[in-house]
């Protein structure tokens, strides 16, 4: 995880809303994408999830500009399934079309007990747990994987096939937010890899492998080589899940295919996002189950050490409500550079 920054401009959250929103529109997206961005933005500003905040703009921004992404696109969402929602959100950013389809998998799930919502030819799916927190708040149990560019190799391969491809899964309780975690199947973040490599940090080991397949902790030697699953073949084979079930399973692209359509523009990839709804209304007594899992969450905390997943997140949204954030000087110049 990305430390918090400390050096660069404070802001308030309604501040980075209206930021966000005014260089989105002057790159092509219409009021609604660009606020439905700017929403997803300031929560994982407000959360602490600083890989997915305005650091994100000049990308989606770089994406608008060569025309890849559509800043005007609707989602069109269909029931194809009696428990499948499937979503053509036309190149345009996540989003927007997030917000508009997960109150039909909610419906979806309450009709069904399951379903599951199929994001496809989608911009930019980032962080996770937004999206598994807004399918909780419909009392749902949450689960979300996507794809992105390859970076990481088979277990005992040696060339980038997989994405970082995290995986989100949200609880509901009752009276507070949902538990929710939301990790990437990489051993390291790649942002983390690069800034390791920009100061000559050497990274652990399990974190990558060079060109010729051999473990390394040179962080430059493993962007020419590949990225490493978390756990060994453990959390490569959760990667290849995730490639399987928001790729083929909804008709959209692995990861290689994804850096494939994007030629080398650098731009966010496109592909798709699975998530998945269970009503526990259908299973049991949603206050018996709900109350079961409390007792889990308790002894959980009850270790010293020990904390829930999504804790960290709470305790900074907390924190940013009075206090802001802070958007680095890199990312503030080039935000203000775009809005000139
Ligand atoms: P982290 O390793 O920082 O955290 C993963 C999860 O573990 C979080 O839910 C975190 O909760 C939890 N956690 C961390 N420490 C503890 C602890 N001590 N006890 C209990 N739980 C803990 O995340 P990643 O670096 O793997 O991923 C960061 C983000 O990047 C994610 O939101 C992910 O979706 C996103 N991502 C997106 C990609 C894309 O292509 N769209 C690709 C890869 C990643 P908490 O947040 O409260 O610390």
């Amino acid at each position: 995880m990305a430390k918090a920054p400390t050096d660069g401009v404070r802001l308030t959250l309604a501040q980075g809303h209206d930021l966000a929103v005014r260089a989105l529109m002057r790159h092509g997206c219409d009021l609604e994408n660009a606020q439905a961005i700017a929403r997803n933005m300031m929560r994982a500003e407000a959360d602490g999830s600083y890989s997915h905040g305005l650091f994100r703009l000049p990308w989606c921004i770089h994406t608008l500009k060569l025309g890849r992404a559509n800043g005007a696109a609707r989602p069109g969402i269909a029931r194809r399934a009696p428990g499948l929602v499937w979503v053509d959100c036309g190149r345009g950013f996540a989003p927007l079309a997030q917000e508009a389809a997960i109150p039909v998998l909610a419906q979806a799930a309450r009709d069904n007990g399951v379903a599951v919502l199929a994001l496809r030819n989608v911009h930019h799916v980032a962080a996770l747990w937004p999206e598994c927190e807004s399918v909780c708040e419909h009392g749902l149990v949450s689960l979300a994987m996507t794809p992105s560019f390859p970076y990481v190799a088979p277990a005992g391969g040696n060339r980038p096939l997989y994405g970082t491809n995290p995986i989100g899964f949200g609880w509901p309780r009752r009276g507070r937010p949902p538990m929710v975690f939301d990790q990437a199947s990489a051993a390291m973040a790649r942002g983390d890899i690069m800034l390791a490599a920009r100061d000559g940090h050497a990274v652990p080991e399990g974190v990558g492998i060079d060109a010729e397949g051999r473990p390394t902790t040179d962080p430059n030697a493993i962007l020419r080589g590949a990225q490493l699953a978390f756990g060994g073949y453990k959390g490569a084979a959760l990667a290849l899940m995730v490639e399987l079930l928001s790729g083929p399973l909804i008709g959209d692209f692995l990861s290689i295919e994804a850096e494939a359509d994007d030629g080398g523009t650098r731009c966010t990839p496109l592909g798709g996002e699975f998530i998945l709804a269970m009503d526990l209304a259908r299973f049991g007594d949603p206050e018996t189950i709900l109350e079961h899992a409390e007792r889990l969450f308790a002894e959980i905390e009850r270790q010293p050490g020990a904390r829930l997943p999504g804790d960290r997140r709470l305790d900074n949204r907390r924190r940013s409500q009075t206090e802001g954030f802070v958007v680095p000087k890199p990312t503030w110049d080039a935000i203000t550079a775009a809005l000139a």
